[in-house]
């Protein structure tokens, strides 16, 4: 990269993989020391410095925050930033000896990008509250075949309406009486 530093105009692209030095993040979930981290970046000198601009990939491992079930997912960030050349304006970055570190501007991007609630799957259903198993272990909830109560209570109500029994008519004894003599 020593050729295009203060040459304004050039540009480089580069593409390497890194393992992670340490475990990035502290939370339910984190990327592991030692994971593999892809770097495709591009390094254009400007006339302030080197800005680079890329996307970094990576795996974070953890828990889910519902089921609390391993979980590994990808993540990819997108990194822009501009380093500038020791002299100018106070930034974040530094061109320091010729080349730019990226490690703590690729940690931060990644730390940064991975949720707060990671979750195993969007709709996780998280844990029974009753036994505290998995609610996401059976996919389909099984037909019991016991009635829902909804429709028990619609049964009762219809039997309830079914009461009007024919009355007797008066006066059929009373023909009868006429056969007699
Ligand atoms: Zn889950």
């Amino acid at each position: 990269m020593r050729d295009i530093v203060r040459a304004p105009g050039e540009m480089r692209e580069f593409a390497f993989s890194v393992p992670a030095p340490e475990k990035w993040g502290e939370g339910l979930v984190s990327v592991k020391q030692g994971e593999p981290v892809d770097i495709d970046v591009r390094v254009e000198s400007v006339h302030e410095g080197m800005l680079v601009s890329g996307t970094i990939d990576s795996e974070y491992s953890g828990i889910c925050g519902r089921c609390l079930t391993d979980i590994v997912q990808p993540v990819e960030v997108e990194i822009q930033e501009l380093f500038t050349y020791p002299g100018h304006e106070t930034a974040d970055f530094e061109v320091q000896d010729d080349h730019v570190d990226l490690e703590s501007l690729v940690r931060d991007a990644i730390v940064l990008s991975l949720p707060f609630q990671p979750v195993c799957q969007p709709d996780c259903p998280g844990l029974d509250p009753a036994t505290g198993e998995r609610l996401a272990t059976s996919p389909v909830s099984e037909q019991t075949g016991a009635p829902d109560p909804r429709w028990a209570a619609l049964q009762d109500y219809t039997r309830d309406h079914d009461d009007d029994s024919p009355r007797s008519a008066p006066g059929d004894t009373a023909v009868r009486n006429t056969e007699e003599s």
